[in-house]
């Protein structure tokens, strides 16, 4: 069993010339390095998920996602490392061999179900006749919905803050359903600019998620969350959930031979690249000091670098 690190992960600066030019100080929060394989966001969304099932004495999770899935390969790792047979439904047919994704998350134990995409959408995956369905096949499982966001996972996602030694002005973070955001958001001080990355078209339907994911967690709590000082930023999904061009791809590799670190294509790629961006074309971080978090995801570059025929 690996030991998930959750305090003390470490920020890491990041030297440029155009950011000592402009006086700004950024930071990458190495949540990717919190564990090899429940990586970055992923292990703080599931964290108290995982404590519930447990209450609830459940032995299997079943949750939902696509063939590269982030959050697939992390809820298959914790259902090992934390001893709960995993399920996931996959969109999609099968395609053997499993790619990178799927076959870790076999070697993790988990079973798999390939579902068509319409039974995959939204109102489908989730509907009452269905899960009856999977009941009968699977028995009693504790349901994490795809990407798992919720209530529990915002709260684990307040926890990454907790890691920032440092004082700062901006923390940015990559969207996808944005239940981690929500946590980054609930968690700061109202004097400090949260900034989100979504990496799927659509950035309107997300900011209602997000109020209802923040209203979700301060329901448990019992209390309120009046910070107003969030922002998504849309102009950086480069067309779509996985898709790619060229210009990011180069940035990846030029990020990694300067820092030595790895970004992932879907979300930490395109948010670092749109930071830079922004702070290349605007005086609007000048003095600043930004943290920007690493959420992980790197196990979904192998796909990637397939599909694409490259090696970063
Ligand atoms: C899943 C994921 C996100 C998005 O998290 P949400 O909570 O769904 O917004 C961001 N970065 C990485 C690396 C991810 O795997």
């Amino acid at each position: 069993m690996f030991e998930v690190n959750e305090n003390n992960i470490p920020l890491v600066p990041i030297q440029e010339d155009f950011l000592s030019k402009k006086n700004i100080e950024l930071y990458l929060l190495r949540e990717d390095l919190n564990h090899p394989e429940i990586s970055g966001n992923k292990w703080r969304k599931l964290k108290y998920n995982l404590k519930e099932a447990k209450k609830e004495g459940h032995t299997q999770l079943l949750t939902f996602g696509g063939a590269f899935s982030n959050h697939i390969a992390a809820t298959a790792a914790a259902g090992r490392e934390f001893g709960f047979e995993t399920i996931g439904i996959i969109r999609g047919e099968e395609t053997l061999p499993l790619n990178a994704t799927l076959a870790l998350a076999r070697e993790n134990g988990m079973t798999f179900k390939y579902v068509s995409r319409e039974q995959y959408r939204e109102e489908n995956k989730y509907d009452k006749t269905f899960i009856k369905s999977l009941e009968q096949e699977y028995g009693k499982f504790y349901i994490i919905q795809e990407g798992g966001s919720n209530a529990l996972a915002v709260k684990g996602c307040t926890e990454i803050v907790h890691n920032i030694n440092v004082g700062y002005d901006v923390i940015c973070t990559a969207c996808g359903t944005g239940g981690t955001v929500a946590g980054v958001i609930a968690s700061v001080d109202r004097d400090k600019q949260v900034l989100g990355f979504p990496a799927l078209k659509g950035g309107a339907f997300l900011k209602d998620d997000i109020e209802q994911l923040l209203t979700a967690y301060t329901n448990d709590l019992n209390s309120e969350v009046e910070n107003e000082n969030w922002h998504l930023i849309t102009d950086y999904h480069f067309g779509g959930f996985a898709k790619v061009k060229p210009e990011l791809v180069s940035f990846i590799k030029r990020f990694k031979k300067e820092h030595h670190i790895l970004l992932d294509f879907i979300y930490t790629g395109k948010m670092l690249f749109g930071l830079y961006d922004m702070i290349k074309n605007s005086n609007q971080f000048d003095d600043k000091r930004i943290i920007v978090v690493h959420t992980g995801g790197i196990q979904g570059n192998k796909g990637f670098e397939e599909r694409l025929k490259i090696t970063i």
